[in-house]
């Protein structure tokens, strides 16, 4: 189970979530993982704390934008 956060219900959730992948022009391959809110059904990005080490799951591989969870 990962983490998520419904921005609509300022909550956090668990759920297995599902990744999504897709082409950027600007930054190439990305992918994220996202779930559906249990009580909004809107569609969340993994909860992923900031820090320095954004690397990894969740993040393109450019390295910064701002639609990825381990970029934004
Ligand atoms: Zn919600």
């Amino acid at each position: 189970m990962e983490k998520f956060y419904c921005p609509n219900c300022n909550k956090f959730f668990e759920a297995e979530g599902q990744k999504k992948e897709w082409q950027s022009s600007v930054f190439g391959y990305c992918f994220k993982l996202v779930a559906k809110c249990p009580e909004c059904n809107t569609e969340c990005n993994e909860w992923r704390p900031k820090g320095p080490s954004s690397k990894g799951s969740g993040s393109c591989s450019g390295g910064t934008c701002s639609i990825c969870p381990g970029c934004g």
